[in-house]
């Protein structure tokens, strides 16, 4: 028995395996080992979690059942936005204005953060500042985007509305007004989480793999984890960091499965549209797009509320076709034909915020949920939080996220 769940996270190629990946050096448990902080999951959110630990001062441990960098990092599309899924004028409606205008402001400083932190450790993630694109549709038409427009503005954030004919002369997209977002960020999701692994690690982070955590017994004098046919690892705390495979234990908090579908068109650096920006819809569902350094155009999105790996890998074909169909009708100056195709499972919140947090009823025990569209965002944002929380110090924002809020 597992302590997580498990599942079959992705399925097809993701353009990002084209690329070698650093070594990360693992070890294997042989015997117990103790530790301040027993970092559960070695992807994106693993790594950003324990390197801020680890430079915190804390003796980090980090577990991952398959390895360093092997679950649903890999399929991401990493669009690393500040913008949340849900619009700021209809999450002030869902939470309350100020509570709404924090959460995005702390996700702006989130994506400023992992822009800053990856920068100051000389990761080379492919790493690029873009503006958005948020093109109107059957979320919010041109009246509702000029609305979001002035939500935007008076929370203090740098915006601009563009209507129809501005879309098209700037950018080639036909009947869609549109508000750009400044400083947006894009990487390779596995190159970043190499990247930050590796700066955990070389502060002394341990990191065992393949190591299933089978069962946490917490209380409040420390945590000890077992682990599948190996010995235990003792510490102070404990951070879930295991994706869209929830802990058991860990309240849902109303996140629950879905699934999306991606695909990469071969590069074609000459057809990218002008500014090569993020461009994403207020539709549901959505399509999401970026370009690689080498000129893939990425499209991803045509989520469906699915959780079963089966059901998700038999619409592969046709989900890749409405995206290639899709993707050419928006970009008619790209050829959208797709080199590469994978679909994934995909953590869904009900608010497009993030849970991170103690864990209610495991003392000593945290994990970090980063469920929506801007899972990485998340995972900085729950860096940056845990950090506070364990070494001492607290986090301003925690009520917005945390596993005891009402909303
Ligand atoms: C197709 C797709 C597109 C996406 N696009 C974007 C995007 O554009 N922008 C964005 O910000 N986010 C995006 N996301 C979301 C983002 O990729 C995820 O939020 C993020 O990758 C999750 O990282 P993680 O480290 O939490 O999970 P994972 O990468 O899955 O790592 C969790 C690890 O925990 C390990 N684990 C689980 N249980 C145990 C156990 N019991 N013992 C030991 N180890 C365990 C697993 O083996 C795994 O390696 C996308 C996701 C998908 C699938």
């Amino acid at each position: 028995m597992s302590a997580t769940v498990e599942r079959d996270l992705r399925t097809g190629r993701a353009v990002w395996l084209e690329r070698k990946l650093p070594v990360i050096h693992t070890k294997t448990l042989t015997r117990a080992v103790s530790c301040d902080v027993l970092v559960v999951g070695a992807g994106i959110s693993g790594a950003i979690i324990s390197e801020a630990l680890s430079d915190a001062g804390l003796n980090v441990v980090i577990a991952d059942r398959r390895g360093a960098v092997q679950g649903s990092t890999v399929a991401s599309t990493a669009l690393l936005q500040y913008e949340i899924d849900t619009p700021l004028s209809v999450l002030s409606e869902r939470i309350g204005r100020d509570r709404a205008e924090r959460i995005w402001r702390r996700s702006r400083l989130a994506v400023d953060a992992l822009r800053e932190r990856t920068r100051a450790l000389r990761i080379n993630a492919e790493q690029a500042t873009r503006d958005s694109l948020y093109l109107s549709g059957n979320v919010l038409d041109a009246a509702g985007l000029q609305a979001e427009t002035e939500a935007r503005r008076r929370a203090g954030f740098e915006v601009a509305f563009l209507k129809s004919a501005e879309v098209f002369e700037q950018y080639g997209i036909t009947g869609r007004s549109a508000i750009v977002g400044r400083d947006n960020y894009m990487a390779d999701p596995r190159l970043l989480a190499a990247g930050y692994l590796n700066a955990a690690i070389a502060r002394g982070a341990r990191l065992y793999a393949p190591v299933e955590v089978t069962d946490v017994e917490a209380s409040t004098s420390g945590v000890t984890a077992a682990t599948k046919d190996g010995p235990e690892i003792n510490a102070k705390s404990l951070v879930f960091a295991t994706g869209y495979e929830m802990a058991k234990r860990v309240p849902k908090k109303g996140n629950k499965i879905i699934s999306t579908w991606v695909i990469a068109t071969k590069p074609q650096p000459r057809k990218i549209w002008p500014t090569g920006c993020i461009i994403w819809e207020a539709n549901d569902p959505y399509l999401y797009i970026r370009t690689t350094p080498e000129g893939h155009v990425i499209c991803g999105g045509e989520d469906a509320e699915i959780a079963d790996a089966d059901e998700r890998d038999a619409l592969n074909e046709a989900k890749t076709a409405t995206l290639v169909r899709k993707l050419g009708k928006l970009l008619p100056m790209i050829d959208a034909e797709a080199d590469f195709s994978w679909s994934g499972s995909f953590g869904d919140s009900k608010t497009g915020t993030p849970t991170i947090g103690p864990v209610p009823k495991m003392p000593n025990c945290y994990s970090a949920m980063g469920y929506g569209g801007n899972g990485i965002t998340f995972s900085m944002m729950a860096g940056q939080m845990l950090r506070g929380m364990i070494a001492g110090t607290g986090d301003p924002d925690s009520d917005l996220v945390s596993f005891t809020r009402r909303f």
